[in-house]
């Protein structure tokens, strides 16, 4: 089995009941297995500010699904939840990014390893050191370091 880093978020249609529901779901995919939840964390959104405040959560995977259908899986669940794409960074009811998996560097434009946006994220490193302590992200170095350099603030932990 792999070991993958889930980063989920929801700004619609009951986000708390969004990401409950989503971390079922990735439980139940095929030969995968949820390890571990965080908290839930409330932050302000990333690019356009007129949207609601987000929830966004971490979930480890236990999986025996390559990477590129781990994805498929997780944009599959994505519409089952409803997300319409209109515009970068625009409202959604689910995200879920593939963060990490196990120690690989993947570059395509379909899939990158590890997520791009990480270090620059408190609402991912956040949950993401809860988690999985101070974990390495290949070519960056810990989590405790990426998010004490991190320029965005406002990730609290509402539970
Ligand atoms: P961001 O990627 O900056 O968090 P976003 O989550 O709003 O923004 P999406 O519209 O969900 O972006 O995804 C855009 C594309 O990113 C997807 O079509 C997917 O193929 C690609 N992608 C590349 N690497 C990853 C990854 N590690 N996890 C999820 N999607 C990825
Ligand atoms: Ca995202
Ligand atoms: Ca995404």
């Amino acid at each position: 089995m792999s070991r993958a880093w889930i980063g989920l978020g929801s700004n619609l249609e009951e986000p708390r009941h969004q990401i409950e529901t989503a971390w079922s779901e990735l439980d139940s995919l095929p030969e995968t297995n949820v390890a571990a939840c965080s908290s839930l964390y409330a932050s302000k959104p990333m690019g356009p500010a007129d949207q609601p405040d987000y929830l966004n959560a971490v979930a480890l995977l236990e999986t025996a699904l390559e990477p590129l259908r781990l994805l498929d899986a997780l944009q599959a669940l994505e519409a089952r939840h409803g997300r319409v794409r209109r515009r970068r960074w625009g409202p959604r009811t689910l995200d879920l990014d593939l963060l990490l998996y196990d120690e690989r560097v993947v570059t395509t434009p379909r899939l990158k390893l590890p997520h791009p946006g990480i270090g620059e994220r408190d609402f991912v490193l956040l949950p993401l050191l809860e988690i999985a302590g101070d974990i390495e992200i290949p070519g960056r170095g810990r989590a405790s370091r990426l998010l004490a350099q991190c320029p965005s603030r406002t990730a609290r932990r509402i539970e």
